[in-house]
């Protein structure tokens, strides 16, 4: 960046970030009725631009304006309209009970907004992704910048565009920018941070968030694994694997990132799985409008490396001039490959198999915790091994994906893929600070906690506590 530009853009970060924090002093985002205007002026400024939300995904990924719709302002549409409806009860003060010793008194937790909070988002979802995290940032009372990713270029000049013009700055910003204003903004007081993104930028964010005691929440990604069991129902589970695994070309977050399929019913899997990518994308998937392209040239290289000739079972066409990896299965793949040593984050599906059920169990539990983990079969008692033994951010039963369509469910990772969670109430919690409040009656004041000490006071303080 030109020195004179960023000196402009820090210039005018320091304004912002001085009038939100002098806009949440004077307590109006702490008003209910403040909040409800303000998401449903978001509301109606992302209805207004629909179209224009639609085209730019289209130019940058070339998403589907169904995709668009039904993975993004969709969701978008029912968290806003839920935070609307539901502000009032999130944030009223709840009365807890209030135990023996601090009778006569009353006990409540008054959810308060941290005050100044900046979300960085990614470029996969580039609307949900951004203003998910924002909407609850909203409905918990904060002042918010927000950073889309420069990766979806469009995506993040429309939305800049569309919330800086609907907006006052004071309240809500849209910051464009690469990594050097990431930096920057990190190098700031904020009162909090939510980020989206790689598990090693979470890092950088997390290590800058300690210098100012700022509480974080990481969402991350990782391996997802996709178990399928000998017993499980393998049409149907094919179906919802190309679906998981090929929306927006595979760069999903909580996209099965392999599959560890029974030995016994590989082969039928793989038929089957063969058969929903060309029924759901064609004979060539790069002529379906819907199937997506690779967000950036690095990130096709990088996927294009992963692609080893003798290993395709299906697919493996790449065509760099237009982004485009075909759905690819990867077959007798090992934990050896090179496949499997990151996150794939592409359209891009290696095949691992197992025949012990447990063995494949505690493999999985030596690995770092994924965000997202999908298990394909009938038996009560696998489900509930997996469920009670392996540590994942979120995960689907006989499906993929779904968990997260659910606003009831908090959405997040744990260890390696994030810290925290959101969506609907989850995302309100995330946003507010739980302050603990006793009030105490005057009338009475039990003089046996204070000094002097003596042994019949402790006697009664072993029977009170
Ligand atoms: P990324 O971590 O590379 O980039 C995210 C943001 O960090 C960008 O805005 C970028 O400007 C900034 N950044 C990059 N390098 C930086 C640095 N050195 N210092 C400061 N800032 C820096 O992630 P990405 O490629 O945009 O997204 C892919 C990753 O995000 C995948 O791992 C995916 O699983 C994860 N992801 C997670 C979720 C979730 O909800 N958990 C959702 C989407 C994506």
């Amino acid at each position: 960046m030109h020195p004179k530009n960023s000196e402009i853009i820090m210039e005018n970060i320091n304004t912002i970030i001085a009038g939100q924090q002098q806009f949440f002093n004077t307590n109006s985002t702490k008003n209910i009725s403040f909040r409800k205007t303000q998401l449903k002026l978001l509301l109606d400024t992302i209805r207004k631009n629909e179209k224009i939300l639609t085209d730019a995904a289209w130019l940058d990924l070339r998403k589907s304006s169904f995709e668009t719709y039904s993975t993004e302002l969709g969701l978008i549409y029912g968290e806003i309209k839920e935070a609307i409806k539901k502000v009032k009860r999130w944030a009223k003060p709840k009365k807890v009970r209030t135990n023996i010793p601090n009778l006569p008194g009353s006990s409540f937790v008054y959810p308060e907004p941290y005050g100044n909070a900046l979300v960085i988002g990614a470029w996969n979802y580039p609307y949900l992704l951004t203003l998910g995290p924002v909407i609850g940032a909203m409905a918990a009372g904060n002042t918010i910048i927000l950073k889309p990713s420069e990766i979806a270029p469009a995506c993040s000049a429309v939305l800049t565009k569309i919330l800086n013009d609907a907006f006052d700055a004071k309240y809500l910003r849209v910051i464009e920018g690469g990594v050097p204003v990431v930096q920057d903004l990190l190098s700031r007081k904020f009162d909090y941070i939510f980020f989206t993104g790689s598990t090693r930028v979470g890092k950088i964010v997390y290590k800058a968030a300690a210098e100012h005691l700022t509480p974080v929440s990481l969402e991350l990604g990782g391996k997802s694994p996709c178990i399928v069991d000998k017993d499980a129902a393998l049409k149907v589970a094919a179906k919802r694997i190309v679906w998981g695994k090929f929306i927006n070309a595979g760069q999903t977050c909580i996209a099965p990132d392999y599959l560890l399929v029974h030995e016994k019913v590989k082969d039928k899997l793989l038929n089957h799985i063969k058969h929903y990518i060309t029924s759901m994308y064609g004979k060539n998937p790069r002529k379906s409008p819907d199937f997506l392209r690779i967000a950036n040239h690095s990130n096709f290289e990088r996927l294009e490396s992963l692609i080893i000739a003798d290993k395709i079972y299906f697919g493996g066409e790449t065509a760099g001039k237009e982004l485009y990896i075909a759905p690819t299965i990867l077959d007798n793949i090992t934990w050896q490959d090179k496949v499997m040593e990151d996150e794939i984050f592409g359209p891009i599906l290696p095949v691992l198999t197992f025949d012990d059920f447990f063995e494949a169990i505690n493999d999985l539990k030596k690995r770092p915790k994924p965000l997202a983990l999908y298990y394909f079969g009938t038996n009560k008692g696998r489900q509930k091994m997996i469920l009670n033994e392996v540590s994942f951010g979120g995960g689907t039963i006989n499906d993929t994906i779904m968990h997260i369509s659910n606003p009831a469910l908090p959405f997040g990772g744990v260890g390696n893929s994030g810290i925290g969670n959101y969506h609907s109430i989850h995302g309100f919690n995330t946003f507010s600070h739980h302050k603990s409040v006793m009030k105490r009656a005057t009338w009475i004041d039990i003089p046996i906690k204070y000094p002097p000490y003596n042994l019949d006071k402790l006697d009664l303080i072993k029977k009170v506590l």
